[in-house]
């Protein structure tokens, strides 16, 4: 592995001299778990890595109104700092009180070892399809918070995956963290995940779906389009209805929003199958947790 040298920072200003370095290849540096394999692959090859972890703010995890926001009143936002670790979201109480989809979404991801180092911000950061924080992030239309050697500004999750592998970051910026409206008293979430194994695995496709109270409902895709994507398609038709007729038509509606491409975990037609079947049986999933809120109640 080609060596590097390693800072870590304690201040933004610090960080930034260092990320804007124009003679060198820089990189942040959170968990490693996607850095360290890639350095060792020579797939990145960095002259220096910034540990970001020791930065103000990435590692808090708090409930709050922050500026910019959503328009949600103060303490109505989620706020997950960039290096806080997947296994912290997973098992984080405060996130599954409203926001468990996300909790959901981390917990699948690769296997126990992964999850204790690997971060929410380098699973945005590096971009890849696959990620499987972002369905949930896109269903709960958080913002992405980036900081820079600029100043600070925030981007809908939507804009901040540009390309396979390709954020909207630009030179020495960094996310600092995610901010997330709370959803309507009574919405539930669920996170599917098709894998070849049960743990351990990249998603060959993954669907996010989120049934609001009032029948409206969101529906995002993982693992089938050059990055994560809504399936405005499918929400319409689940606004409109949820028997049996409709659930098959979202499906569908979700398959037609796919445009994946073969590598060596599955085929495009295998994803592209699998959408339909998963999108189905995380939409049922959503309506029996519904039946038990109600009862609830
Ligand atoms: C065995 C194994 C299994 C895996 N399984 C899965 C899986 O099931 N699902 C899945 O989604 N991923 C999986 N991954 C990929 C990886 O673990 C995740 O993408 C992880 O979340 C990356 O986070 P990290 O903190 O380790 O990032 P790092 O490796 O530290 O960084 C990744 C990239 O993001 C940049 N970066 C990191 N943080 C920031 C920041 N705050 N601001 C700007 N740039 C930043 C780094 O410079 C680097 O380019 C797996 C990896 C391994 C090794």
């Amino acid at each position: 592995m080609q060596p590097f040298d390693y800072y870590r920072p304690k201040d933004f200003g610090e960080a930034f001299k260092l990320l804007t370095l124009s003679d060198k290849v820089v990189y942040p540096l959170a968990g490693a778990t996607d850095l360290i394999p890639h350095t060792r692959e020579s797939v990145w090859k960095p002259d220096i890595v910034v540990d970001i972890k020791g930065l103000p703010g990435l590692r808090d995890i708090k409930v709050e109104g922050l500026e910019p926001c959503c328009g949600c009143a103060p303490g109505e936002c989620l706020y997950v700092g960039a290096a806080m670790r997947m296994n912290e979201i997973a098992y984080s109480e405060l996130v599954k009180l409203h926001w468990d989809i996300l909790a959901q979404g981390a917990a699948s991801m690769g296997n126990e070892q992964v999850r204790n180092r690997a971060t929410l911000g380098g699973n945005l950061c590096t971009a890849s399809p696959v990620a499987d924080s972002a369905p949930a992030l896109f269903v709960l239309e958080a913002s992405v918070l980036i900081k820079g050697p600029n100043g600070d500004r925030s981007l809908p999750i939507g804009q901040f995956f540009t390309g396979p592998k390709e954020n909207a970051l630009k030179r020495g910026e960094i996310v600092v963290g995610v901010l997330i409206p709370k959803p309507p008293a009574g919405t539930v979430g669920v996170y599917e995940k098709l894998s070849r194994r049960k743990a351990g695995d990249l998603a060959v496709a993954s669907v996010a779906v989120l049934a609001l109270p009032g029948g409206k409902w969101r529906v995002a895709l993982g693992a089938v389009a050059p990055t994560p994507i809504r399936a405005p398609q499918a929400e319409a038709v689940l606004n409109t209805g949820v028997d049996d007729t409709h659930i098959d038509e979202a499906a569908a509606a979700a398959y037609g929003c796919c445009c994946p491409i073969d590598d060596v975990r599955a085929s495009a037609g295998y994803r592209q199958a699998m959408v339909v079947n998963i999108t189905r049986r995380a939409i049922r999933k959503a309506l029996e947790k519904l039946e038990i809120v109600d009862d609830i109640r």
